[in-house]
């Protein structure tokens, strides 16, 4: 592409004044025209449509205004020089067509593009008549000349891509824009092209260094010049993506065809291999009714669905995409709910010991009740929130609330405990532990008045740091809990290692173990198992007394679960602990546990 076919569109349509004032070098031209030929006022225009705009001036103080009438528009529509050595000599104009005071002598020069076409005017204004004929009008033009390039240079900046010469993110919204006033309400597709996976830049950064990633790039970038042809619209929209505008008409079925074909090929070529994975996202659309930024992201998410779906290309769907808006909602808006302690609150589901069918326990679940969107339930967003570090300032602030009720709790109920789920992440986060326990300490709290639960993972036994941090907290007293024990990566060297007072079978395990008799068994040996390691079990889950009582015959210690009571508030825990608190015969809470 020649530098100026990225000036034209613009220059016909929306010319960025304040941008391209912006440029210091135009002050200059005019200072220079002023100098050069001795004159009062000096002005540099550049024509939109229907208007055009002062970019820079000598002379004229603040008293700059589009102008729509003058002789400079005349001078662009006609693409020819005017000048007039005195203006009462003549009839043709007035003095106020002109932006100078007590305008007398006037010339002007368009600024025209190596196409031909004006985008401007470069004019000079004085009180003083003066011989139109001495006027050197080359030395005017050659000005002019100097000025257009200044222009090109400021234009093409903008809206061309610096390494690969594509036209880049400004020009694609300009050509969007472009399309829709010229063809409102037809169909059309865009697609974006997602170069390399942000996983994958970091390995090759690390492997083979940024020349290896940028050749890639300037690789795939070539095979898509190649591919298209004139008709297409090639864009670079950002350093690692490409933007596509068939054209008009094109059908979505042969575009998918076209795509897949080239992406299979580059995917697999030498050139590429190993630096680039290239997804390309597909958006039929209607010109005028979505805009270019929101066109890009709607392809961007077609090309990650794609990329997740382990596809080279991928349409996009408003499902798919409305539950990525959301779930990226819930992430973006949960950082304020915890800056500014909003919606958030906790509820305690007890739990009974089942010999004695007392209470001496409960646990702090999470609740968030969105602004917009209402209540989101904890299954929904910690798996969102659980991989940032937004899992620090959650866990944080359960830890302070829950702290807070407890202590209030234990004026009345002395030995009560709360337990809070924690996440692996809280673990391995330096000075966790030193927190939590100095946030103890603060309410005169022991260590051995908390619980805390961690989701079992395989990962957790070869993690150096958390089981430092489990068996450091179980050592100074902080009671450990297996979570949802059964599902997953359950294994016995989980049971083993893991310096654990208690065991929490997952629901899964307890649901319908009335009907299953396999399940049954199962339950039953897992709790012989759990006791002679030495854990107390936990059922999750119990919804009726039934079950209930099969496991308690099975041996377990304790279950929780809508059959007893359904999470409730701190002020109703309260009440209906009232006829119901005390430590359960052999009551544990207190033996240490050691480390293997
Ligand atoms: P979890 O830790 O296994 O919590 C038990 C879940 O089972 C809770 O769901 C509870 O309301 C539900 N439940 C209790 N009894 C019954 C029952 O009889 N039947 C059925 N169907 N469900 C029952 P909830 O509150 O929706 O929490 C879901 C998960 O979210 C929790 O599972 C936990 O993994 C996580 N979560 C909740 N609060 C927190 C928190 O403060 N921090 C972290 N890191 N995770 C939390
Ligand atoms: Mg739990
Ligand atoms: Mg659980």
């Amino acid at each position: 592409m020649k530098p100026y076919d990225a000036l034209l569109p613009l220059a016909r349509r929306h010319v960025h004044a304040a941008d391209i004032a912006d440029n210091r070098s135009f002050d200059h031209i005019v200072a220079l025209a002023a100098k050069i030929f001795s004159v009062a006022a000096t002005s540099l225009t550049v024509a939109d449509f229907d208007r055009q705009f002062m970019v820079a001036n000598h002379g004229l103080g603040d008293r700059l205004h589009p102008v729509d009438t003058s002789p400079t528009y005349e001078i662009i529509a006609k693409r020819e020089a005017i000048v007039i050595g005195d203006l009462a000599q003549q009839s043709r104009y007035r003095s106020d067509d002109f932006d100078a005071p007590e305008t007398r002598f006037f010339a002007g020069v368009p600024l025209i593009l190596p196409d031909g076409f004006a985008i401007g005017c470069l004019a000079l204004a004085d009180p003083a008549p003066r011989d139109a004929g001495s006027l050197d009008l080359a030395l005017l033009n050659e000005l002019a000349s100097l000025a257009v390039l200044q222009l090109e240079i400021n234009v093409v900046v903008g809206t061309i891509d610096p390494v690969s010469r594509l036209p880049n993110r400004a020009q694609f919204i300009l050509d969007i824009a472009d399309m829709a006033a010229q063809h409102a309400d037809t169909p059309a597709i865009a697609v974006l092209i997602d170069i390399v996976p942000p996983h994958q830049v970091d390995a090759i950064m690390r492997a083979l260094g940024p020349a290896h990633l940028d050749q890639a790039i300037v690789n795939v970038v070539n095979s898509f010049r190649i591919l298209t042809d004139d008709f297409y619209r090639l864009y670079q929209v950002s350093a690692k993506q490409l933007a596509l505008l068939p054209p008009m008409g094109t059908d979505l079925d042969h575009l998918l065809r076209l795509l897949r074909r080239h992406l299979t090929g580059v995917n697999r070529s030498q050139l590429t291999r190993f630096a680039a994975t290239v997804a390309a996202g597909i958006v039929p659309f209607i010109l005028g009714a979505t805009d270019a930024p929101n066109l890009l992201r709607m392809a961007s998410s077609a090309a990650q669905d794609a990329r997740q779906a382990h596809d080279d290309v991928g349409i996009y769907s408003s499902t798919e995409d409305r539950d990525h808006q959301r779930r990226f909602e819930i992430v973006r808006s949960f950082a304020t709910a915890l800056e500014q302690n909003e919606g958030l609150y906790l509820l305690y589901q007890p739990r009974v010991d089942l010999a004695s069918g007392r209470y001496y326990a409960a646990e702090a679940l999470l609740r968030w009740t969105h602004a917009d969107l209402g209540p989101i339930s904890p299954g929904e967003f910690i798996p969102l929130i659980d991989p940032t570090m937004l899992i620090h300032a959650l866990t944080d602030w359960v830890m302070q609330t829950a702290l807070d009720h407890l202590a209030q709790m234990r004026q009345r109920f002395a030995e009560f405990i709360i337990a809070i789920n924690v996440s692996a992440h809280n673990l391995r986060e330096h000075g966790f532990m030193a927190r939590l326990l100095a946030n103890l300490d603060r309410r005169a709290l022991p260590p051995q008045a908390i619980e805390i639960e961690i989701t079992e993972g395989t990962f957790i036994l070869d993690d150096r740091i958390v089981m430092a941090t489990l068996h450091a907290l179980a050592g100074a007293g902080v009671r450990i809990a297996i979570d949802d024990f059964g599902t997953g990566y359950s294994s016995l060297a989980y049971l083993e290692k893991l310096p654990a007072h208690t065991v929490k079978l997952d629901q899964s395990f307890i649901h319908g173990m009335r009907e299953d008799r396999r399940k049954h068994g199962l339950v039953r040996s897992t709790i012989s198992l759990c006791h002679e390691l030495g854990h107390r079990v936990v059922a999750e889950g119990v919804e009726t007394m039934d079950i209930a009582a099969q496991l308690l015959a099975a041996g377990c210690d304790e279950v929780q679960g809508y059959g007893f009571s359904r999470p409730i508030t701190s002020a109703d825990l309260k009440t209906w602990l009232e006829p119901r608190y005390g430590l359960p015969d052999g009551h544990t809470a207190f033996k240490a546990v050691t480390a293997p």
